[in-house]
């Protein structure tokens, strides 16, 4: 795999044009690539590029702030197909893979690209476990140049700006046209493409009450754990030298909400207060009954105040808004949406926003008269082969595209349909290139798991009608269903081995403290 940039986010923008080319020569000898990107972060670093051919003998060109050859991908097979990934989230990085997985005529199988903004694949499931420190980064967020070393795909750092489709039944001709179309990265590289593949997932969406963009916190992402991690860490050193209560209020009652309560209120235990606020009178209003009433049982037996049937009006700062925001509080005012119930003004110190969604593709540039057709929520509409209707050679999977099931329902945004989907993506772009037919997707949903602490978890299997496993043994089987879907052999053999060896040395931590308990004792 050439590491495109992952390699460039070790360069700080301040470093001179001739250090640069010895990078970019060091980059282009392992990825044998004739152009190389750097950046630092995906949103505000300032970038250099370098898009000349660069000698297979290790020559190096200079580029400087002001290069302005053309900056164009450039493929290194010019015969063979082109397939151009959007994100490498549960969708895009999974297509990636299957691509890779499935066998090929010599001349057919493609050249892969995949491009992310971040440098890190996020198994977004398991981000509850950062906080309650049972994972580590690595294990559930490793780099991408990690991952696809022994892989032919190639992995860019960047974000996707604008859209250049040109296969639009009507304007640029058929399914037989030359080109699928073009991307336009932020950098300002263009990838021209054969295939694409849509997977950019979706983002919080905290503008829906007064002061929620300003002070909530969503929790979506590597950097919403970390962030949120360093808070509880931050408040925690604050309580062992006052004694003041951390007050946490999580606002949604969905699996994200419940999850998020269960694990904090785990956490902090008696040194926090965790509020959950929810619309409706009950929490997982859309899970099975066995989920609900495991969660139920955790969240009462770990004292999480329910606030049910009540909305949030707005969030402001407390006290004196001169104080920053690192040392005030919040405040929530909550409305009934029940009868019966009274407004409600909350404290917290922090405050979690779980609620909403939105996805990415509305935030691509227009993209002229060949737009994606996108339905009222911006997702990528499909047809049941996955392929954006009216655009033969665009793919749309996961968060970012809509698809119905045979009853009608909108398929749910979850990681299982994105991977599911991934499957089938990988497979019709295999039936595409080599002219066979492509298959309808259809989602099979194997059931609901969610994590309620350290060593509980609540599982109802969808091939068992009833059945619930919780506590100890439903925590045990989520992360060994888990460990089974993280990408790549390799990554899940250490990662195996890791927890292992985790779980060993708290067994025998646990038989060290019983054992000195019954001692002591005695
Ligand atoms: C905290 C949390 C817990 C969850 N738990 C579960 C669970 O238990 N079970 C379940 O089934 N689902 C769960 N989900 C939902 C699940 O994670 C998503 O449905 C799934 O990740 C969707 O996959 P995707 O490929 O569409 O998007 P993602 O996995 O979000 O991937 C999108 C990728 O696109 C990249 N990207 C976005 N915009 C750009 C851009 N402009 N340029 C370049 N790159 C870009 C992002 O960096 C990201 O890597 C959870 C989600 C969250 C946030």
């Amino acid at each position: 795999m050439a590491i495109l940039s992952a390699a460039s986010s070790l360069l700080p923008f301040s470093h001179g044009a001739k250090r640069l080319s010895t990078k970019a020569s060091l980059a282009s000898r392992t990825s044998g690539f004739n152009f190389y990107s750097l950046r630092n972060s995906p949103s505000c670093a300032p970038r250099l590029y370098v898009s000349r051919a660069v000698a297979n003998n290790g020559g190096y060109t200079e580029i400087s702030e002001n290069e302005t050859a053309p900056r164009t991908y450039t493929w290194p097979d010019k015969k063979r197909p082109r397939v151009c990934i959007l994100g490498g989230g549960f969708g895009g990085l999974y297509t990636a893979l299957r691509l890779e997985s499935l066998v090929w005529p010599d001349d057919k199988k493609p050249q892969v690209v995949l491009v992310d903004q971040s440098e890190r694949f996020v198994f977004k499931p398991m981000l509850y476990e950062l906080l309650s420190g049972e994972v580590d980064v690595w294990e559930i967020a490793p780099r991408f140049s990690d991952l696809l070393t022994n892989t032919g795909i190639q992995f860019l750092r960047d974000r996707v700006k604008t859209l250049l489709p040109c296969d639009h039944f009507g304007v640029n001709g058929s399914e037989s046209s030359v080109t699928g179309g073009t991307v336009l990265l932020e950098s300002g590289f263009n990838i021209e493409y054969d295939w694409l593949v849509l997977a950019l997932g979706a983002e919080p969406k905290l503008d829906v009450v007064p002061g929620a963009m300003e002070f909530a916190l969503p929790f979506y992402n590597l950097e919403d754990a970390i962030r949120l991690n360093e808070k509880l860490s931050k408040l925690e050193r604050k309580n062992f030298k006052d004694g003041s209560a951390i007050k946490v209020a999580v606002v949604g009652c969905g699996y994200g909400g419940v999850e998020l309560a269960a694990t904090i209120s785990e956490r902090l235990q008696d040194r926090g207060i965790v509020q959950a606020i929810n619309v409706s009178n009950s929490i997982l209003p859309s899970a099975s009954n066995g989920n609900r009433e495991a969660a139920m049982k955790v969240l009462n037996s770990r004292k999480v105040q329910l606030l049910l049937g009540y909305l949030v009006r707005c969030i402001k700062r407390a006290g004196d808004s001169e104080s920053s925001e690192e040392d005030g509080g919040f405040l929530l005012e909550l409305q009934p949406a029940e009868r019966g119930l009274e407004s409600q003004i909350i404290e917290a110190d922090i405050v979690l926003w779980t609620i909403g969604s939105k996805p990415l593709l509305t935030e691509l540039e227009p993209s002229g008269p060949n737009v994606l057709p996108l339905n009222v929520r911006g997702q990528a509409e499909t047809d049941e082969t996955l392929r954006v209707k009216g655009h033969p050679r665009i793919f749309a999977l996961g968060d970012s595209s809509s698809l119905r099931e045979s009853n009608g329902k909108l398929l749910p945004t979850t990681a299982q349909v994105a991977f599911q989907e991934a499957d089938f993506t990988g497979w019709n772009i295999w039936a595409a290139i080599n002219n066979r037919p492509l298959l309808p997707f259809r989602f099979q949903n194997l059931g609901e798991m969610m994590t309620l602490g350290r060593y509980d978890a609540a599982i109802s299997p969808s091939f068992i009608e009833g059945l619930t496993l919780e506590g100890p043994v439903g925590h045990a089987a989520r992360k060994l269903a888990y460990l089974i879907r993280l990408p790549t052999d390799e990554h899940r053999f250490k990662v195996g081995i890791s927890w292992f060896a985790k779980s060993a040395v708290e067994s025998i931590a646990l038989l060290q403290s019983n054992l000195t308990k019954v001692l002591s004792t005695s």
